[in-house]
């Protein structure tokens, strides 16, 4: 198995809390937006000595990071700033994220880490399906791979027609995009055979999928579908990734991750809550005490892999993505757990919100599989009726569409309409 050295290895706890006593130091040098923060709280760089001190530095949120638009986050001199690119905010003004040289640097060993725990390595020809531009997914896995020495295909996303013939023609084995776009992938193959496809890993991120998704992208791709995490405040993917044992996500040595108590904001040991990322190298852009809005969990014991590094769960969901339905909360991923398990229908929905007399109301779409027949139907909706109120625990309305009848993207899939 590849597995990536460090150009710039941390060794002990020790040295990783100097260097973020270091990075602390220099925002308090250059007046940098979260030294202000810590000065409110009467917290000197010095008092972080380990883990345990962590909770003493507040919290960055989203909200921390849109109010220094544009460049108010940013730490490092103009003269170092080697990139920058944006979080792909649909509404209003994104999130500007900066890199040194050094930044991209370690932005691309975690990748390759990643990638690596995987086995990926020179003889694997790897298309990359993520946008490449301001989003980081495309960008992210393009060092990793080139790292690792496997040849790479810079597909980008769109035109699937396209991506399915270099698929073939080019013999790739590791496929990467978001999960909603391998399933596009799939269903432009499903038309075609999967003859002469040589997949044997897909790399998903940038959306929350279930273990159901998974089961289907398996099989109707032929693959191990592996889970990838990151976000592009902390860089793009690169976080944390499952190995194939895909018993939880293997932290990358580049972070450190905490669970919060989304309410009270207490850290958690044990059980669900907010993941809060720190890194302890991120130059350009300080990234300390994250509020990502993930909801995940730490997870005990050791990986049969024998990757000593720290694991989380995989994320549920996004603790802004919960929506109330009749006094339960439901998650997006939840309903798509819901659909997978049903035969005859395809694992694509969508959920409309919607208020009504002042209180959340919900209902989503699914549609039929190009191979199920229309008469099989009714009994789909009274199979998918049972499957959504036992994993959501509320009875949903939905309506199942013909095939194609919920629109397709080429990156992050719109999941829930709100209207
Ligand atoms: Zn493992």
């Amino acid at each position: 198995m590849t597995r990536m050295r460090r150009t710039d290895p941390l060794a002990s706890p020790e040295e990783k809390f100097g260097r973020l006593r270091s990075i602390l130091e220099n925002l308090k040098e250059i007046n940098h937006p979260y030294a202000a923060r810590m000065a409110e709280r009467g917290v000197r760089p010095e008092h972080i000595r380990g883990r345990g001190d962590l909770p003493l530095l507040p919290a960055t949120t989203k909200y921390d990071l849109l109010r220094s638009y544009p460049t108010g986050w940013i730490a490092g001199e103009r003269k170092e700033i080697a990139r920058i690119h944006a979080t792909n905010g649909t509404t209003g003004k994104p999130v500007i994220v900066a890199c040194t040289a050094g930044d991209i640097r370690m932005w691309a060993e975690n990748m390759a880490w990643c990638m690596g725990l995987s086995g990926v390595g020179e003889d694997d020809v790897v298309q990359i399906s993520f946008a490449y531009g301001l989003f980081t997914g495309g960008l992210g896995y393009h060092y990793g791979a080139e790292l690792l020495g496997a040849a790479v295909i810079p597909a980008s996303a769109g035109f699937t027609d396209r991506q399915t013939i270099l698929m073939k023609d080019l013999g790739a084995t590791v496929l990467a995009c978001t999960p909603s776009y391998a399933l596009r992938i799939s269903e432009n193959l499903a038309g075609k055979g999967r003859e002469g496809i040589s997949l044997r890993l897909g790399f998903f991120g940038g959306e929350t999928w279930s273990d159901e998704l998974r089961g289907v992208l398996e099989k109707s791709l032929g693959i191990k579908a592996i889970d990838l995490y990151g976000l592009s405040e902390a860089m793009g993917p690169g976080v944390a990734a499952e190995c194939p044992e895909q018993n939880g996500l293997h932290i990358s040595d580049d972070f450190i991750a905490e669970i919060l108590d989304p309410v009270t904001l207490e850290p958690k040991e044990e059980g669900e809550g907010e993941l809060v990322l720190t890194s302890w190298s991120r130059r350009a852009y300080p990234l300390i005490r994250y509020r990502t809005r993930d909801l995940a969990s730490l997870m005990t014991g050791s990986c049969p892999c024998g990757e000593p590094s720290p694991r989380m769960s995989r994320v549920r969901g996004r603790s802004d993505d919960m929506l109330i339905f009749r006094g339960v909360g439901v998650f997006p991923s939840q309903v798509e757990a819901a659909v997978c398990v049903v035969p005859g229908l395809s694992p694509s929905y969508q959920i409309r919100a919607w208020k009504e007399n002042g209180l959340q109301n919900i209902s989503f779409v699914c549609e039929r599989a190009p191979d199920a027949r229309p008469d099989d139907m009714p009994r789909a909706a009274d199979e998918l009726a049972k499957s959504v109120k036992n994993v959501t625990g509320a009875a949903i309305p939905f309506e199942i569409l013909e095939p194609g009848g919920i629109p397709r993207s080429d990156g992050k899939t719109v999941r829930v309409l709100k209207q």
